[in-house]
């Protein structure tokens, strides 16, 4: 990669008062800012107490003065780390003193971007590092931390790896026209890529996972008016942020809740009944309860002994792959709560969200969806890799229809190259400048 040829700089630390603040530096002028802040040359990866000055020679501060040189460096280039205290005018001040030395202000998450740029890390390990300082639960941090070490981007290059070897494979019996039909029929290839779609059915089930640790647990609860969905949103958060009011179509807009249970982030969506209406606004909440639907990880539905039967055509346009609870409310009213146990691919409770009853069992499924006791392994993920994995799917999917079918190999190979491109998205051996420009502007600034 050709080094950028200027010098950024970034306040580091969060804004506000604080004990310590930190001040950034990366590029070529790092050395040179460092020798000038310092007086002297800066011994490497040494912390030299000094006095910051500005040009007139008057003191801004006292502090640390550290000198990382490239490449050994989190961005690969010279960088150099200033810590003073954490008042916001000192640290505008010594900003100012670096930016008169040579360097300039530094865009969202440009220091990563270098990171990345330099090879230091790749591009899902540098997503993993915004989602670490973002992370709202335990289980995401530590599994941000898995991704930024580079578990995900190693079984990523491992399913890579299998993926060219096929292509290689396969490319070269192309080559051979008179044998390629005799070649691709032969069963240790259709072996190879029934291996190969397990190994990416796995790697997807764990990114899936990864994404409900990073992004929280996307539930949409749905269910006729007045079944107590508004009533259960505000059981689990705990507070009245939901209105439940007797009256039906209450719940005219989406109501959004996120909570941690256990170390796990939930993100819980109050939808209004799913119902055919002529108000207008309620239309509207519908027509959002819809579209919560698809986003959603789970579907839960809030029903009654006696509505649930009919209410069970909720779940009907539910895309795969989202989980479905059933849950009777007001079982403190119906003391002979009906049992649907012959409905498979569905999670049942009973449950009172007047009275609490039954909510823990609830809490404790929502945590399995969410991921909880994942374990040591698991990773966090996005979505565009869960996007990527899923695209990566379809295309062996038709690799093997190839295969079996017309045995074309050049559209076999085909379809292999652009698995392999969409994995390489992931990692970011294949990305465009927009995909870039996207990922790191929405990181902080001084990252
Ligand atoms: P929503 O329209 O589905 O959001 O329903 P609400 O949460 O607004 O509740 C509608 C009515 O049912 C309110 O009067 C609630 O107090 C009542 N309700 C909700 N859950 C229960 C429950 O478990 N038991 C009883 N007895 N009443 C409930
Ligand atoms: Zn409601």
């Amino acid at each position: 990669m050709t080094q950028p040829a200027d010098t950024i700089a970034a306040i580091a630390s969060a804004p506000g008062a604080a004990g310590v603040g930190v001040l950034r530096v990366s590029g070529p002028a790092a050395s040179a800012i460092a020798q000038a802040l310092l007086g002297r040359p800066p011994q490497p990866r040494h912390a030299h107490f000094a006095a910051f000055r500005d040009g007139a020679g008057e003191l801004i501060d006292r502090g640390l003065l550290l000198h990382f040189p490239a490449p050994a460096s989190y961005t690969g280039e010279h960088v150099l780390e200033l810590q003073g205290h954490g008042s916001a005018v000192l640290l505008d001040a010594l900003l100012r003193r670096v930016c008169e030395l040579g360097a300039r202000l530094a865009r969202p998450g440009e220091f990563t971007e270098r990171a990345f740029l330099n090879g230091k890390l790749d591009l899902a390990q540098a997503e993993a590092v915004a989602d670490l300082i973002a992370a709202r639960s335990q289980a995401g941090a530590r599994a941000a931390l898995q991704s930024m070490e580079g578990v995900f981007s190693r079984k990523v290059g491992a399913l890579l790896q299998s993926l060219i070897a096929l292509r290689v494979h396969i490319e070269a019996a192309i080559d051979f026209p008179e044998e390629e039909i005799d070649f691709l029929a032969d069963p240790a290839i259709a072996a190879r890529l029934e291996r190969l779609r397990a190994e990416l059915a796995e790697l997807l089930r764990e990114a899936q996972r990864g994404l409900r640790l990073n992004d929280g647990l996307k539930v949409a609860i749905v269910g006729r008016p007045n079944a107590g969905k508004s009533s259960l949103l505000n059981a689990l958060a705990g507070s009245e942020r939901a209105i439940v009011t007797p009256i039906a179509g209450t719940t005219r807009d989406v109501l959004r809740e996120s909570l941690s249970l256990d170390g796990i982030a939930l993100e819980l969506a109050d939808t209004a009944g799913l119902r055919d209406t002529d108000d207008e606004v309620e239309r509207e909440g519908v027509r959002r309860a819809h579209g919560e639907l698809q986003r959603a990880d789970v579907a839960l539905l809030v029903t009654t002994a006696a509505d649930c039967a009919a209410d069970l055509a909720f779940f009907d346009a539910l895309p795969v792959g989202v989980e479905r609870i059933v849950l009777i409310n007001k079982i403190d009213l119906d003391q002979a709560p009906a049992r649907h146990s012959q409905c498979a691919g569905m999670h049942w409770l009973w449950a009172s969200a007047k009275t609490g009853a039954g909510l823990d069992a609830l809490r404790e499924h929502l945590k399995r969806l969410a991921g909880a006791g994942s374990g040591e392994g698991a990773f966090s993920a996005r979505r565009r890799h869960v996007l990527a994995l899923q695209q990566v799917g379809a295309l062996l999917d038709r690799t093997a229809a190839i295969l079996t079918g017309s045995r074309a190999g050049e559209l076999a190979a085909e379809e292999l190259r652009q698995a392999q491109h969409a994995l390489g998205e992931i990692t970011g051996s294949y990305s465009s400048d927009d995909l870039l420009g996207a990922i790191f502007s929405s990181f902080c600034i001084g990252k």
